[in-house]
């Protein structure tokens, strides 16, 4: 058997619907005193082995947003803030 090296790096956006939603038609107000919410993005770096044949796995890079209430520092993810809408 060939010995395969699978490598590189990938870029992933780990939204639901919801969230895709929320990100972009809600207005991002803070939940505990309704000030306006700033929006940052990270990321995070994993090592996804697909099978267990390639031991090189591949990278991923993830992106996920979180957002700070300007007015009172409350810190909210993007998953909390979709998923508690009234
Ligand atoms: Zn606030």
């Amino acid at each position: 058997m060939r010995k395969r090296i699978v490598s590189g790096t990938e870029m992933r956006y780990s939204f639901t619907f919801g969230e895709l939603a929320y990100l972009l038609f809600r207005k991002k107000l803070c939940r505990n005193c309704g000030g306006d919410l700033e929006k940052y993005k990270d990321f995070a770096v994993r090592t996804e082995i697909r099978s267990p044949l390639f031991k090189n796995g591949v990278e991923v890079k993830e992106y996920k947003y979180h957002f700070v209430c300007t007015v009172c520092e409350a810190q909210f993810s993007l998953n909390e803030l979709a998923s508690k809408q009234s």
